[in-house]
């Protein structure tokens, strides 16, 4: 298994403005970064994924497929 990077939680997803959506253990941009900041990334809280359910959307991680709704549960 992969290491959350940058000090995250292993449960922690990330998406930024593009709708990208990255786990902690992925290539997610160093927190506070030129990336991080440009492309505006921000962690999908549990009240973020709740309200994602709600629309019945599936997310999960580009990098490994890691589904974050059974990761806050
Ligand atoms: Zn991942």
């Amino acid at each position: 298994m992969a290491a959350p990077r940058f000090g995250l939680m292993a449960h922690q997803v990330f998406w930024n403005e593009q709708g990208s959506i990255v786990c902690a253990c992925c290539h997610i941009p160093f927190p506070g970064s030129d990336t991080w900041v440009w492309e505006k990334w921000q962690e999908i809280t549990p009240a973020d994924m709740a309200i994602i359910d709600r629309k019945g959307v599936r997310v999960a991680c580009e990098g490994c497929g890691k589904e974050p709704s059974r990761i806050v549960r």
